[in-house]
C-alpha cells in the first residue's frame, strides 16, 4: 500500500470513529457475537469483529451489556436454523427495553431471500439483515444505520464481491484462519452451500502469502488453517501467473511451507474426488504440515454416494486412504458421516459401519440427514423416518467409541 493510500485509509477510519463517538457519548461501546455453524462462519465473525474494533467497539461475552448484538447464522442443518430463530425470538423483550441496542442477523441463513423475508416478518425488531455476499458492506451499512436509524435488509446476488480485505480481529487462540477460496461447484444433492455461497472463487496466491507473512510476523499464532469449502480445487478458476504456472492447492501448500517461521499448517475441508497425490506428497514431505487429514466420506454405500452426487466410489475413497496411510504412516484421519439420507436401507447403513471399522478414523463427525429446501435431496422419494435416523446416528457414535477404546 502506498503512503497516500495509507493516509486515506487512516483518515477514513478516524472519520468513521468520529461518527460513532458522536452517537455513543458514553464509554459503553461493546459488541456481542453469536456464531453458528462451520469454521468459515467463525472466520467471518472475526471480520465483523475486525470492523467493530476498528470503529472503537470492544468485545463482550455478556450480551446484556452490548450495544451491538450480532447473530451470524448457518443454514446447513435444520437444528442450527431452529436454534438461531429461538435465540433471536427470545430477544424481543430485551430489545423493547433497550431501544438503542442494534440487532444484526447475517450469514448463510439470511443469504436465502425467502429466509431473510421470513426473519423480517417474524422479528420486526431486527435492525439489520445481511447476506453472505454483502459482508464487505458491513461497515457502511452499520454506519448508515447509526446515522439514520432506518432498518436495513440487504441481500446481494453478486457473489463476486469480496470480503477478503476487511479488517480482522482473530479470536481462535493460537490458530489463525486464512480463507483461500469461497463457494463450491460440487452441488452435493443434500447441501445448500453452492446456493448461499455461490460458485468457487479462489483468492490470488500472492494475497494469501501476504496475509500469512503478516500472521507469522505477528508471532502470536502457532497454527495456520487454510479455509475453503473444497480446498483441493483451489486455483481451478485462476489464470496462469507470469511464470505460466497455474496455481494449484499443492503449489500453495508448498509455497507456504517454504516461508520462514515457527508455525504448523493445516487445511479444511477436502473433497475426496479432488484430493490429489501431489497434495498427499506435500503433507508427507514437509515438517510444517500437520500430519492430519479430514476427508468426508459421508456414506459407505455406493448407491447412497451416487444419490448424494459425491462423484467418487467407496473403492476410490479406500484407494486414497491407502495412499495416505502408506505415505504418512502417523497420519490422523477424520471424516464426516450422514446417516438417514433418502433411500438409505439397513444394508446401506451397515456398509457405512463396515467402512468405519475398516478405516479406524481418529475422529468421526456423524450427523442425521437434514432436509434443506431447494436442494435435490429434499424432494427425493424414500425420506427416512427421524426415529431411524436417531438409532443410526447412535450406532455410529457407539461404534466410534468402541473403536477408539481399542
Ligand atoms: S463439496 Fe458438497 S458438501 Fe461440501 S460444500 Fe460443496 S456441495 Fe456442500
Amino acid at each position: 500500500m502506498n503512503k497516500e493510500r495509507i493516509f486515506d485509509v487512516k483518515n477514513n477510519i478516524n472519520n468513521d470513529k468520529k461518527i460513532v463517538n458522536q452517537i455513543y457519548k458514553s464509554n459503553n461501546k461493546k459488541y456481542f457475537i453469536t456464531t453458528y455453524g462451520c469454521q468459515l462462519n467463525v472466520h467471518e465473525s472475526e471480520k465483523l469483529a475486525g470492523v467493530l474494533e476498528e470503529l472503537g467497539f470492544t468485545h463482550t461475552e455478556q450480551m446484556a451489556e452490548a450495544k451491538i448484538i450480532i447473530y451470524n447464522t448457518c443454514a446447513i442443518r435444520e437444528g442450527a436454523e431452529d436454534r438461531a430463530l429461538g435465540n433471536i425470538g427470545s430477544l424481543k423483550k430485551f430489545k423493547q427495553k433497550n431501544k438503542d441496542v442494534i440487532l444484526i442477523v447475517c450469514g448463510c441463513m439470511t443469504q436465502q431471500k425467502e429466509n431473510a423475508q421470513k426473519l423480517k416478518n417474524m422479528f420486526p425488531f431486527i435492525d439489520i439483515i445481511l447476506g453472505t455476499s454483502n459482508l464487505h458492506e458491513f461497515k457502511s451499512i452499520l454506519l448508515n444505520f447509526i446515522k439514520e436509524h432506518k432498518k436495513i435488509c440487504n441481500i446481494n446476488d453478486d457473489f463476486n464481491l469480496t470480503s477478503e480485505n476487511m479488517p480482522l480481529y482473530r479470536t481462535s487462540g493460537e490458530n489463525a484462519w486464512v480463507n483461500i477460496m469461497q463457494g463450491c461447484n460440487n452441488f452435493c444433492s443434500y447441501c445448500i452451500v453452492p446456493y448461499v455461497r455461490g460458485r468457487e472463487r479462489s483468492r490470488p496466491l500472492k494475497d494469501i502469502i501476504q496475509e500469512i507473512i503478516h500472521i507469522i510476523k505477528e508471532n502470536k499464532y502457532k497454527k495456520i488453517t487454510l479455509l475453503g469449502q473444497n480446498v483441493n480445487s483451489y486455483g481451478n478458476d485462476l489464470k496462469e501467473n507470469e511464470f505460466q504456472e497455474k496455481p494449484t492447492f499443492a503449489k500453495l501448500l508448498k509455497e507456504i511451507c517454504s516461508l520462514e517461521g515457527d508455525f504448523k499448517l493445516t487445511f479444511m475441508t477436502s473433497h475426496p474426488k479432488d484430493l490429489t497425490s501431489d497434495v498427499i506428497d506435500v503433507i508427507a514431505n514437509n515438517d510444517k504440515m500437520l500430519k492430519e487429514i479430514h476427508l468426508p466420506i459421508q456414506s459407505g454405500s455406493n448407491k447412497i454416494l451416487k444419490l448424494m452426487n459425491r462423484n467418487y466410489s467407496v473403492e476410490k475413497y479406500l484407494s486414497i486412504i491407502n495412499e495416505i496411510k502408506e505415505k504418512i504412516p502417523n497420519v490422523r484421519l477424520s471424516t464426516d458421516i450422514i446417516v438417514g439420507f433418502p433411500q438409505e436401507t439397513d444394508e446401506d447403513f451397515n456398509e457405512t459401519l463396515e467402512l468405519l471399522k475398516k478405516i479406524k478414523y481418529d475422529n468421526v463427525f456423524a450427523f442425521m440427514y437434514s432436509k434443506r429446501s431447494g436442494t435435490p435431496a429434499s424432494i427425493m422419494e424414500g425420506q427416512v423416518d427421524e426415529k431411524i435416523k436417531k438409532i443410526r446416528v447412535n450406532k455410529v457414535l457407539q461404534l466410534v467409541k468402541s473403536l477408539s477404546k481399542k
